[in-house]
């Protein structure tokens, strides 16, 4: 049979093992079954019949024997008409033994208490059925009372009931040899037919396959699966195209102020600078010296922000008003430059998180109001603590509202400033020493403390960015 099938056969591990062992079980109770019950049946028929035919011999010879002119005719009479399987007695009114086909009359014992005798003598006539161990067979007797008390009794023996039985045991299990065979061929015609259509499923397109309803679930979790595959491959390659695309900006934005830093370098090297103009020719080179910087540390704080999570031990309670009041003193010369006055107000208000993190964010979002700005225009950082919105876990949240009377963000472009490298005004940010990478690293900062952010701009009056992260006491 099959090289996998070890064990019991209704445990096989092939389907036609399977099938064959169930149906064959089947077949064989059935016919187990099927010959007891007729055998059973036939056989109480049969003995029906016998015993009906022996009372009615024993009858027409009660009467025969009426017709005896002597009781020596009786016996002659006896002799003369019982025989074969028969066995005939005699018994007179006191129960002694006139005559009997198969035994010695004279040696028999009185038989005033046989079952048949006593109640033939009672009734008129009677049948009794007595079981022999040693022959395993019945004996029916069937006794008539003549008139003058006298009794008459017919015999024959008949196989009992199991020996009957045991003699189909020999034709029933030809019948289950021969079944066996043919639940064998069977059960492989069978599974041959309940293979055809799995063996030729394409799992490449899992609900396009017309099969048994049973399989359905199967092949709904197949089709899942592979989406997901599939939806996981499509991320693992925006992933990669991101990585590369990211690191082609980086090498590109790098480009330029390398190339003015090394260019102006050399012209200083090779004496070509005016002695007047090197003053201005340093503070070119320092200027790109200084972009290159920036662009490096955002290029830093991205890839952290990339690999790593908030974890319990780099966690701590932050006090963002002191965060957002250190950021106005590191952003007061700029401010001054760009004439844009700035204002904190709020806090204390405390968060779980990092530090230099919170401080970087809040930094980037003064800095943009700053450079997103006209002479004369305000940035201003209000901090409060609300009840957290719907939907949030409950509890407080410190909200940051930073809102400057900068030029504003057209609605289209409200989603793309978070990305990398996407700048609204070019020269501007460049100007005044962007990197594009500042909202990008605030996004990633909001997400890594499990916050959110908004943006409201009108264009032409200005800005307001809203970043909401859950509040805690103060340790
Ligand atoms: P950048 O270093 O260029 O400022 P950011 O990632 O911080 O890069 O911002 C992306 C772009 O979004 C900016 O180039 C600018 O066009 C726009 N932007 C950011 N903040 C503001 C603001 N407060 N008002 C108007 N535009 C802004």
């Amino acid at each position: 049979m099959n090289a996998r099938f070890s064990g019991p056969l209704w445990q096989a591990k092939s389907l036609s093992g399977r099938i064959f062992a169930s149906v064959l079980a089947f077949v064989l109770a059935v016919l187990v079954a099927v010959t007891v019950v007729l055998t059973a049946l036939f056989y109480l028929t049969y003995a029906n019949d016998m015993e009906a035919d022996l009372l009615d011999d024993t009858r027409e010879l009660a009467l025969a024997l009426e017709a005896q002119p002597t009781p020596e005719d009786g016996i002659a009479l006896l002799d003369d008409q019982v025989g074969g399987d028969f066995r005939c007695t005699l018994i007179d009114p006191q129960g002694e033994v006139l005559y009997d086909t198969d035994a010695d009359e004279a040696a028999m014992e009185n038989h005033a208490d046989r079952p048949e005798v006593a109640e033939a003598r009672a009734d008129g006539e009677a049948l009794s059925i007595r079981y022999s161990d040693t022959l395993r067979t019945d004996t029916v007797y069937a006794a008539v009372s003549l008139s003058d008390g006298a009794v008459v009794r017919l015999s024959e023996s008949r196989s009992s009931l199991m020996a009957f039985l045991g003699n189909m045991i020999g034709p029933a299990a030809i019948i289950v040899l021969v079944a066996g065979v043919l639940v064998f061929a069977l059960s492989r015609l069978l599974t041959r037919r309940i293979m055809k259509p799995i063996d030729a499923l394409d799992f490449s397109r899992p609900l396009e396959n017309e099969i048994y309803a049973e399989m359905d679930p199967l092949l709904f979790r197949i089709d899942e699966q592979q989406r997901l595959l599939k939806q996981q491959n499509v991320e693992l390659a925006q992933a990669e195209s991101m990585r590369r695309d990211f690191s082609s900006n980086v090498s590109h934005e790098m480009k330029t102020p390398l190339q003015v830093i090394s260019g102006y370098a050399e012209l200083m090297k090779n004496d070509m600078v005016d002695p007047a103009d090197r003053r201005k020719f340093a503070g070119l080179i320092y200027e790109e010296a200084q972009a290159m910087r920036s662009l490096i540390n955002d290029v830093l704080a991205l890839s952290r922000l990339d690999e790593t999570s908030l974890t319990e031990a780099d966690s701590k309670p932050v006090d963002v008003g002191a965060q957002a009041r250190r950021v106005l003193t590191r952003l007061e010369s700029f401010a001054a430059d760009q004439g844009v006055k700035m204002r904190v107000s709020g806090g204390p208000a405390f968060v779980m998180g990092n530090e230099t993190m919170v401080e970087e964010m809040l930094y980037n979002l003064m800095e943009n109001g700053i450079r997103y700005n006209h002479p004369g225009g305000e940035v201003s950082m209000a901090i409060s603590v609300e009840a957290a919105g719907a939907g949030s876990a409950a509890g407080e949240s410190v909200v940051v509202r930073v809102s400057d009377t900068g030029p504003g963000i057209p609605e289209e472009y409200r989603e793309k400033i978070f990305e990398r490298f996407f700048r609204v005004d070019k020269s501007r940010s460049k100007e005044t020493g962007g990197t594009g990478l500042g909202l990008a690293i605030v996004k990633h900062t909001v997400l890594y403390h499990h916050g959110t952010i908004e943006v409201e701009s009108e264009v032409g009056k200005g800005t307001t960015f809203i970043v909401r992260l859950a509040a805690v006491k103060p340790e």
